[in-house]
């Protein structure tokens, strides 16, 4: 989304999670090779072409609660394009739609989506750990279920980081279940389905639909038939 306005291209982006609880520090962080000292990371952050900033860990921002336009109320979700083509107002009750994020991207951009600025630096998409066990397990984020996987899967293979993005697959799925390799295999790869957020309805990123579901798991059954 930054990339498409030239005038960020002289910014470094760095990506800092919020901080107002533990379990979700570090949703988005920055990736540094240097020294741990203040002074080695404002060098790798201030310096234009420092090679020891490497990147960002980020959200889907399609998450957010006001990524597309819509209005709630009559459930309407609406691209920039489809808020242009219906005047600003809601189809269902004539009311003005409520404007997101992306629209005033679409309105300050002077570059097509899917540009690169020309110092940028690479980044990665995740969805919290405890996220993608939830949708594995068919159950609440808050549920004891989950926070039991969670903390099971961090005992055994490492921190977060690690697992959504450094372990083998084929660890994962030994550590946890086929299902959860499949998930984390598809995040890694960009493999997701995206409802964006609108008018105050948080977006969802869905990695696995439920046919898929059957026939992974039926995969999971011809293995543990074999053993
Ligand atoms: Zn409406």
């Amino acid at each position: 989304m930054n990339w498409r306005l030239s005038s960020l291209d002289g910014l470094k982006l760095i990506s800092n999670s919020d901080a107002h609880s533990p379990v979700k520090l570090m949703r988005e962080a920055n990736l540094f090779d240097t020294d741990l000292s203040y002074g080695a990371i404002m060098r790798a952050i201030s310096e234009p072409d420092s090679p020891e900033f490497l990147g960002t860990l980020e959200f889907y921002p399609e998450e957010g609660k006001y990524h597309y336009d819509g209005h709630r109320p009559c459930g309407v979700r609406f691209s920039p394009e489809d808020t242009r083509r219906n005047d600003g107002r809601c189809p269902k009750c004539n009311r003005k739609v409520t404007v997101g994020v992306m629209h005033r991207v679409e309105t300050l951009a002077d570059h097509l989506s899917g540009r690169r600025s020309p110092a940028a630096r690479p980044y990665k998409s995740i969805i919290p750990l405890i996220e993608i066990i939830a949708e594995v397990e068919q159950v609440g984020t808050n549920s004891k279920r989950v926070s039991e996987a969670y903390l099971d899967l961090l005992n055994r293979l490492g921190n977060e980081y690690h697992v959504l993005v450094e372990a083998e697959l084929e660890t994962i799925r030994r550590s946890g279940s086929n299902l959860l390799g499949e998930a984390i295999n598809r995040v890694r790869s960009g493999q997701v389905s995206i409802q964006p957020g609108y008018d105050g309805e948080f977006g969802t990123i869905r990695v696995i639909d439920s046919q898929e579901r059957e026939q992974i798991s039926g995969q999971l059954g011809l293995f543990s038939c074999e053993r």
